[in-house]
């Protein structure tokens, strides 16, 4: 018998810890901020940034929406982050990747105040995470680990294998497996025997970005699965990285798409906001 961790739940309840939180800080005359900006019509990103709008408004936490053209320079994107930088309204500054090809993603990155980096991309913060001592969690990875702990999984001495190695989701997925004390594998396009080492997992970290890569002859009885991927299979329809239908009855716990990951990514950024807010005002 598996279970299906509920994305949906825990991060309900994840939202709900922040809103107590905006709460005590509402109380105190603060109002905690987050602003994104969106270059392009990217339609994947646009339902993210209503996602992220609506759980703002969830947590009443204030959002700023900055929707700009694709022909936006670098320049005037540059010239918004800076602006915002200055804002000591503003307490968290996310920019929604992917930016249009001419605009160079590391030099944006780069500007937003380490401070203010709600996404942990800085590489300040990725610096923070690699050394295990961060203000900033990365969010997919982070609510991955939050929805573990909701199930009260210890990931200490399990051989934890992650597909896809992005600075996104891999790299600092492995980080904070390995804070656990797991032992750790990162897999990626040029793995040799990514079949036999995905078998030998007792936790699976999907995020590779093609629907259902990972099918049941890879997972080993019992296995906890995690699916990051957020695809269009053949008929239209969202799912992940893995083959749920194949692969539930062989996992011990798994997480679904939707209503899995996407919605933890999404409440870590609201935690990430709450805690740039006591950075800047509480030091
Ligand atoms: P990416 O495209 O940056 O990286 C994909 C990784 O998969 C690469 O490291 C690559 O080496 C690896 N890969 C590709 N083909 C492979 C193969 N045949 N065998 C082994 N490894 C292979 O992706 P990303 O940004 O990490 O995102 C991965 C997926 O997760 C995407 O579907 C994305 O939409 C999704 N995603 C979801 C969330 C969420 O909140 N649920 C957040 C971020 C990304």
């Amino acid at each position: 018998m598996y279970k299906i961790i509920s994305g949906k739940e825990v991060s309900l309840a994840v939202k709900e810890r922040v809103a107590e939180k905006v709460r005590e800080f509402k109380a105190e005359g603060i109002e905690p901020c987050l602003a994104v900006i969106l270059v392009g019509e990217d339609p994947a990103s646009k339902v993210y940034v209503n996602n992220k709008k609506k759980a703002c408004e969830f947590c009443g936490i204030r959002s700023l929406e900055y929707v700009l053209p694709e022909e936006t320079t670098q320049d005037e994107l540059v010239e918004l982050i800076e602006k915002l930088n200055g804002d000591s309204s503003v307490n968290g500054i996310l920019c929604q990747l992917p930016l249009p090809k001419h605009i160079d993603e590391k030099t944006v990155l780069n500007l937003i105040k380490p401070e203010k980096d709600v996404d942990a991309f800085h590489p300040e913060n990725v610096g923070h995470i690699m050394i295990g001592d961060f203000n900033f969690l990365p969010c997919t990875p982070a609510g991955i680990m939050e929805m573990l702990k909701s199930e009260n999984i210890s990931l200490d001495s399990k051989h934890c294998v992650i597909i896809g190695r992005s600075n996104i989701v891999g790299k600092p997925m492995a980080m904070l497996m390995l804070k656990e004390n797991a032992t750790v594998t990162v897999c990626h396009s040029h793995t040799a025997n990514l079949k036999e080492i995905v078998k030998q997992a007792d936790v699976i970290v999907a995020a590779v970005g093609r629907p259902r890569f990972v099918t049941a002859d890879m997972v080993k009885d019992g296995a906890i699965i995690i699916d990051v991927g957020i695809n269009r299979g053949e008929d239209g329809k969202l799912c992940g990285d893995v083959d749920f239908d194949a692969c539930c009855e062989k996992s011990s716990y798994i997480t679904p798409v939707p209503g899995g990951v996407g919605p933890m990514t999404i409440a870590t950024l609201m935690q990430n906001t709450i805690t740039a807010a006591e950075i800047q005002n509480k030091g």
